[in-house]
């Protein structure tokens, strides 16, 4: 096998590894795919991913193998482009380009013009017959390999520049001529003796190891595992590297260099859509030195803007550049993210991938992709990352709201959202994590700053385009962002900013559209979101081709609501206890709680029994026809007792019971491991009056809806935390029980279930023995996470971190279900109960309910339906679907 693969030129590899993003990254994939169907692509090569792990295990070295094969592959590149590395005369310069299977942001940066040295760059000046041209190339090499090879503060070349741009009253680069540049050069050389204690490497051998080592060493740098966490990006995937020989969009007027998509990643409508740069090379678009210009005409038009698009100052490049989208578009199906550069009115594809995009672009694209005959239904269910469905989930700002409008940025990444400024990544994080909602605003940002980016609500940034650093992660992460808001001036000294003529300091409120670019003054007031267009069509098709159900977890009717409109088809889990906290009942409940007999405790309940009732009538008003699961009384009784003096007096008065008695009554209540003691359906054993109350509660409501002449509901009872089939047997003639006596005094009968939730391990196991009793098994995934792992969850988030951080958990278990260990007892279970009771209904109502990875495995072990809360239910159908193709 080889570790390293050509691309470009004459020859080219027919190994299909050499196209495969897990061996050669996307990027090097890509380049490859490009310059198989004939794209202009400069010549180059690209170092496996393989030879990358094998580097950082074995301490950073190279092999002679390896050492050779870049040896050719360079002259592969030599060959093609008719120059040699390191001649003085002519040189040939290449980049080094980090590119691991997927994107990542925390990798290291690209080194541009590399091969230059003091001997080289004039040979550079003579074969191109610019010297200014060669100079600026230089100065830039110097800077970004000291910068991120040899880790040299970028901010002293910076200064440098800024400082020889003032000594000669120049505004913009594009005035420093080529003596300003070479006398810049000198400058930057002796900033690199004085950090390094010697000079810049002038090998252009030593310089290409440096640049390759650097880029596999950034795979482990602190940024690059930041964001793998975030992303949930193995450690061990490695990065490759890729060296490409250089085209140049900095050789004068007639150059130029881009970032393009083939449709806007913003709203997904069919239009090209990008920025350029005349005379520039690459990062020079994404660093946001100089403001980028529009790509297409009709953008720049509709934006007012004054420095001509592409599309009119290079018609003939821009026409050849709109043909290659065309091409890359029907060859990938998909939007493309593409750089590019124009060399002498020549141009040259440097990178493409599928475009990052907003959710609302996403479906947008995938509905128009399917008219267009692009894709199937199908593959535009599966295109779909159900958790970004999260971002058109929430709210958007209410038109009809007041906005004090303080600027307009770009609008670089869709959804609304208000917070307290803070003006850098630590403290966006610290006040996040104290629960403040907060907004980043920075001059631009970097990766760097991405801790502080996922911890803000929004990002707001003085510079950069569309496609700068904010904007792509923003967009990524599904956080609203504003970029390019030249108004924004900051100043961290007194850590304020101001905004126009407007003076702000970091705490105060700010609201940001994302959408439109607005930034607002204060709070702005939001509307809910609603599944229509796009959004709708694909959840129709998502609908057509899923197997399971997907009902919401709900308690309140406003909940259930919004599920139905979300397309939820019945409840899989109504917890009743969260109904025993109202105001108005909790001292019923407590009266109930500290009565010393069943008499005392029968008259409590009597209280909440016309409550319970009225709960239950109106969800079954909103659910009508569909099933709903009801919990029967869960929780431990003390989490319901009084904890202050004041409420001990207060319900003394109210029930005329001492405070001394009740007092007493609470301390025998005290448990030492509460999630393991009187709770579930133990509570029903030891106090049957309290589940008989619940279960006449709800046959009264079900028979009284059903006599309104609507469609009769369809309760289940579940009784939780069964670990038995005498106890779930005891529990269902109870609530049978009751039923009848309800159903012969109403003179009318509603269908029902009875069933348990499998949340003990035991109760997993015997799952074919209280098959025979219950008629449904809910599996109660948090509780039997915690049973089975033996970890409390309220307790899990002092360690659970450093388990996922250390890799011991992939992910944490309570969000995502443990598979391999929990998952076999679900799936145990599901056999088991299926054998005594073939037609019994599964389905599966913990957290994991409403995430695509455990649905995913719901749908594997075959269960009827997934419930999750009210806004997951779209993320959950969409998931279900993908699930089942
Ligand atoms: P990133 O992954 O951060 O986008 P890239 O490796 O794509 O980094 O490099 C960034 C930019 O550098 C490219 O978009 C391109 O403009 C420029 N660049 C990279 N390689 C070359 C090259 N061989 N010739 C000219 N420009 C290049
Ligand atoms: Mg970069
Ligand atoms: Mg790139």
């Amino acid at each position: 096998t080889s570790y390293v693969f050509t691309f470009g030129g004459s020859t080219r590899s027919d190994d299909p590894r050499s196209r495969d993003k897990t061996v050669v990254g996307g990027k090097g994939a890509n380049l490859a795919e490009m310059a198989g169907i004939g794209l202009p692509v400069p010549p180059g090569f690209t170092i496996t991913t393989e030879e990358c792990v094998r580097y950082l295990a074995e301490g950073g070295e190279f092999s002679d193998v390896v050492k050779a094969d870049v040896a050719a592959a360079l002259g592969h590149i030599e060959q093609a482009v008719g120059k040699t590395f390191g001649d003085p005369a002519d040189p040939l310069l290449v980049s080094v380009r980090s590119g691991a299977r997927v994107s990542m942001p925390g990798m290291m940066d690209t080194v541009l013009n590399l091969g230059l040295n003091d001997v080289t760059v004039q040979g550079l000046a003579a074969s191109s017959g610019d010297a200014r041209f060669a100079w600026d190339s230089y100065r830039r090499f110097i800077q970004m390999y000291s910068d991120v090879v040899l880790g040299i503060d970028h901010h002293l070349f910076e200064d440098a520049l800024e400082i020889a741009k003032e000594d000669n009253g120049f505004y913009a680069d594009v005035e420093m001529q080529a003596e300003d540049w070479q006398k810049l050069v000198k400058e930057y050389e002796q900033i690199v003796a004085d950090a390094l204690g010697r000079p810049f490497p002038q090998d252009v051998h030593e310089q290409l190891w440096g640049a390759i080592r650097a880029v596999f060493d950034s795979w482990d740098s602190d940024r690059a595992k930041v964001y793998r966490r975030l992303n949930d990006i193995p450690g061990n995937w490695g990065t490759a590297v890729n060296v490409q020989a250089m085209v140049f969009g900095n050789m004068g007027d007639t150059s130029a260099t881009g970032v393009a998509f083939t449709r806007d990643p913003a709203t997904g409508e069919k239009a090209y859509y990008g920025e350029w740069l005349v005379n520039a090379q690459g990062e020079d678009v994404v660093a946001g030195i100089r403001t980028p210009q529009y790509l297409t005409k009709a953008s720049r038009e509709r934006a007012g803007a004054k420095p001509l698009s592409m599309e009119e100052a290079m018609p003939a490049a821009y026409a050849e550049l709109a043909a290659v989208f065309e091409l890359l578009e029907r060859h990938y199906r998909d939007m493309q993210d593409i750089e590019f550069t124009v060399e002498r009115g020549k141009l040259w594809m440097l990178q493409t991938r599928s475009g990052k995009r907003t959710a609302k672009a996403a479906l947008k694209m995938a509905v128009d992709m399917v008219g267009e005959g692009l894709i199937d239904q199908k593959a535009a269910i599966l295109r779909i990352d159900p958790m970004a469905l999260d971002q058109l989930l929430h709210p958007t700002l209410d038109p009809e709201a007041v906005r004090d409008v303080l600027t307009k940025g770009l609008p670089a990444s869709p959804g609304a959202a208000s917070g307290a400024i803070v003006l850098d990544a630590d403290t966006a994080e610290k006040r996040a994590e104290r629960g403040d909602a907060v907004i980043l605003v920075r001059v631009e940002t970097s990766p760097e700053d991405i801790h502080g980016m996922h911890a803000a609500r929004g990002v707001l940034t003085a510079r950069g385009g569309m496609t700068s650093h904010a904007a792509v992660v923003a967009r990524g992460m599904g956080r609203p962002c504003v970029s390019g808001a030249s108004a924004v001036s900051i100043d961290m000294a007194s850590r304020t900013l101001r905004i126009g003529t407007r003076e702000l300091k970091e705490g105060d409120v700010v609201t940001l559209d994302g959408s439109t670019g607005e930034v607002m003054a204060g709070h702005v007031a939001t509307i809910e979101p609603e599944l229509v267009g796009d959004f709708g069509t694909l959840m129709v098709w998502a609908d057509v081709h899923r197997r399971m159900k997907v009902r919401t977890n709900a308690e309140t009717p406003a909940d259930c609501r919004t599920a139905r409109q979300f397309g939820a088809e019945g409840i899989g889990l109504c917890r009743t206890e969260h109904m025993f906290f109202d105001d108005k009942r909790i001292a019923a409940v407590r009266q109930m709680i500290l009565a010393e007999d069943e008499g005392g405790r029968r008259a409590a309940l009597a209280k909440l029994l016309p409550e319970q009732r009225a709960d239950f009538h109106a969800i079954f008003e909103e659910m009508a026809g569909l099933p709903v699961t009801i919990r029967l009384l869960d929780p431990p009784l003390h989490e319901f007792l009084p904890h202050a003096d004041a409420e001990f007096e207060e319900l003394s008065e109210a029930i005329g019971i001492g405070v001394a008695t009740l007092k007493r009554r609470a301390d025998e209540l005290h448990e030492f491991n509460p999630m393991l003691g009187h709770r579930g359906c133990r509570l029903g054993i030891t106090f049957p009056e309290i589940y008989a109350m619940q279960a006449r509660a709800i046959f009264e409501a079900a028979c009284d809806v059903a006599a309104q002449g609507g469609t009769a509901p369809l309760p289940e009872v579940m009784i939780p935390l069964v670990a038995t089939r005498k106890e779930l047997a005891i529990l269902k003639a109870l609530v049978d029980r009751e039923a009848e006596a309800v159903f012969a005094e109403k003179g009318r009968r509603v269908p029902y279930h009875v069933g348990t939730m499998i949340e003990l391990p035991r109760a997993a196991l015997m799952a074919g023995e209280i098959a025979e009793v219950g008629e449904f098994f809910s599996f109660g995934t948090n509780d039997l996470t915690q049973t089975t792992l033996g970890v409390s969850r309220d307790d899990a988030a002092r360690f659970l971190g450093a388990y996922v951080e250390q890799g011991i958990f992939p992910r944490d278990p309570f969000v995502s279900l443990d598979i391999e260990g929990v998952g076999q007892l679900v799936e145990l279970a599901a056999a088991r109960g299926r054998a005594t009771r073939p037609d019994i209904k599964l389905g599966i109502c913990g957290e994991h309910g409403g995430d695509p990875a455990s649905i995913a495995f719901c749908e594997k072990v075959g269960l009827d339906y997934v419930s999750a809360s009210p806004f997951r239910v779209p993320i959950a159908r969409l998931a279900a679907a993908q699930a089942a193709l």
